[in-house]
């Protein structure tokens, strides 16, 4: 079942590993020297990842901000022959679902692509680090899935980062797991009134090329409701311990989902975030993921960055924070990344 979902083993193997890695092979020191020398933004796939694949330790401890960093000018990317909708979703939190879901809209915007970004969480961080208004009352994701309003009027324009729209989440959606089991057609509201909004917007001559879900940390309806709503599945793993634990239970709802309410989709990319080159643990993680998940795992790893997390808190996205950090080279290239994947489909 679970070779459909372009899974190289089955999620049973892929949960086995849970995280806990094989002892590390160790890292030549010249790899730190070639580092700084070229400071890739690439980590090889099928090797094991050098030490500090980025060069952060030199850009973000040894050498000033002023310095060391280059920006990595935003490239226009090609623009989908269709509109890619994505779900960000791991069922556990703090894996970095937010941060790459508003990171990586900001990129792709920057890289000249139209993005909406639908925030599902009722924590609503996605909504705070674009700067959206999301008090409880405001017109948000809990109206659309509740019917109460069509994603028109709900979607608000970022002010910081042109051409990305937002639904915003509001506290009102804490509620909404319970009031949508009672409701009709409860799996698969969202999906209808997104491909109506996508749809009308397309007509207009505003069609978006990109669609993000941020997902709440749980396999509840929300989740589901993204899962029936998207195309793609993209699943940011933790360079931690335990990093691959949960994710049998995500690929069996996902694998639920293609049978009862979207066979469309399936696992378009596997992002691995906060990756630490100083530590031997993040190497080995990143390595194990790339053995069991092969080419699903984009090549770039989102590094540990003190910028990426300050960031929200100015109700930015480290793209506008600090344009030239490592974080935000490393999502513009996520971004890239992405977008090749819809050259190499067409
Ligand atoms: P999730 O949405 O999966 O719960 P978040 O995106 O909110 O996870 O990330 C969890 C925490 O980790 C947040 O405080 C965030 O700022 C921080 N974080 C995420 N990615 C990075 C990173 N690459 N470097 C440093 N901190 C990060
Ligand atoms: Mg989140």
């Amino acid at each position: 079942m679970t070779a459909q979902l372009g899974w190289p083993g089955g999620a049973a193997t892929a949960a086995r590993g849970l995280g806990w890695p094989p002892a590390p092979t160790g890292h030549p020191a010249s790899s730190v020297a070639a580092a700084q020398a070229t400071p890739s933004l690439l980590v090889s796939r099928g090797t094991s990842p050098p030490r500090d694949p980025i060069g952060l330790e030199r850009m973000e401890s040894q050498v000033s901000r002023e310095t060391a960093e280059v920006p990595r000018r935003p490239t226009t990317l090609p623009r989908p022959p269709q509109t890619r909708v994505l779900v960000v979703a791991n069922q556990k939190g703090g894996v970095g679902k937010t941060t790459t879901t508003v990171n990586l809209a900001a990129a792709l915007a920057q890289s000249g692509q139209r993005v909406l970004v639908v925030d599902l969480d009722p924590q609503g961080n996605a909504s705070t680090a674009l700067a959206v208004e999301h008090d409880e009352g405001v017109p948000s994701s809990y109206d659309v899935l509740t019917g109460r309003l069509d994603f028109a009027q709900v979607t608000v324009e970022c002010p910081d980062v042109p051409n990305v729209f937002v639904v915003p989440a509001t506290i009102d959606l804490a509620g909404a797991e319970i009031e949508l089991v009672s409701l009709v057609a409860r799996e698969t509201r969202l999906r209808k009134a997104l491909d109506r909004y996508l749809d009308a917007e397309a007509t207009a001559g505003r069609r978006y090329d990109y669609v993000l879900i941020d997902c709440p940390p749980s396999l509840g309806l929300l989740t589901v409701n993204a899962l029936a709503a998207a195309r793609e599945l993209l699943i940011p793993v933790q360079c931690e311990y335990y990093a691959l634990e949960g994710l049998t239970q995500l690929l069996r709802t996902v694998e639920s989902i293609r049978e009862h309410l979207n066979p469309s989709l399936r696992v378009g990319a596997i992002l691995l975030t906060m990756y630490d080159g100083r530590t031997r643990l993040a190497a080995g993680v990143a390595d194990e993921v790339r053995r069991h998940f092969a080419d699903a795992v984009l090549e770039i790893a989102i590094p540990r960055s003190v910028r990426i997390s300050e960031a929200p808190s100015y109700g930015q996205t480290v793209l506008t924070y600090d344009p030239g950090s490592p974080g935000s080279r490393s999502y513009l290239e996520a971004a890239s990344e992405l977008a090749a994947q819809t050259q190499e489909a067409s």
